[in-house]
């Protein structure tokens, strides 16, 4: 008798066993690193609204060792997709009428916080994903290296003015290099998301190049060291895409 019971014990705990396996093989595997996945730009869409994503030409990590994967996916999947998404959701709740950016900035109404800095997150972070490359470096050409040469002196003369400009910006902010009203080359900086656009600038003008000075741009990076990162910068500048802005802008 005891031995019947044992064996009928022992043939329970192997289909126990069995249905425990069976489980175990259903249950999903776990994501595994799932938060340190680098993800891909095109899969980056922004709510249905009149202003689209800048598209991404390189992928996440294509800028790396000066500028990591995760922070051009933070910076363009997180930052620059809520500046648009807030745009958006800003202008349908007055349904105001839909503009190119240009005619946007340079017309708003700077006392509207909201708008001033969606409107300018969302075409500063244009420009600046705009004018990075991941190709080899070079530098500027033709009509524009000339126009850098006799307005900088030379393309380091630039180089140098143009990071002294951003050792200058104390917080958050940027750097641009501009057309100004008289068709002229200028360097100059505006805080938190403001641009040269806006009609409170001090100076105006059309930006062509433009570098986030903002900690999220960096600081994964960098650290603290900000200089590091401008330094970084001038390695990744798409000089084609601001010589293609200059011939625009000189237009106007
Ligand atoms: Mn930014």
């Amino acid at each position: 008798m005891k031995n019947i019971f044992a064996f009928i014990m022992i043939l329970f705990i192997l289909s126990s066993c069995d249905k425990k396996k069976l489980i175990e093989v259903e249950v999903p595997l776990p994501e595994i690193d799932s938060e340190n996945r680098i993800g891909n730009p095109s899969d980056v869409v922004a709510d249905n609204g009149f202003f689209k994503l800048e598209k991404l030409n390189f992928s996440y990590a294509a800028l790396s060792p000066q500028i990591s994967a995760a922070t051009i996916e933070t910076h363009y999947s997180k930052h620059y997709l809520a500046y648009t998404n807030n745009l958006n959701r800003i202008l349908k709740e007055t349904s105001a009428e839909n503009n190119p950016i240009e005619k946007l900035l340079k017309t708003l109404d700077t006392d509207n916080e909201a708008l001033r800095n969606n409107a300018g997150g969302y075409y500063n972070h244009s420009l600046y994903f705009k004018c990075l490359s991941s190709k080899e470096k070079r530098l500027p050409k033709d009509t524009l290296a000339i126009v850098i040469e006799n307005t900088f002196g030379s393309f380091s003369g630039f180089e140098s003015k143009f990071k002294q400009e951003t050792s200058k910006v104390f917080g958050s902010g940027w750097t641009w290099l501009i057309v100004n009203k008289n068709n002229e080359l200028q360097i100059c900086s505006t805080a938190n998301q403001d641009n040269p656009l806006m009609k409170n600038s001090v100076i105006s003008g059309t930006p062509i190049l433009g570098i986030d000075l903002w900690e999220h741009a960096y600081y994964l990076d960098y650290k603290n060291k900000r200089a590091d990162y401008v330094n970084s910068f001038f390695d990744k500048i798409n000089w084609e895409a601001v010589e293609i802005l200059y011939e625009n802008a000189i237009q106007k």
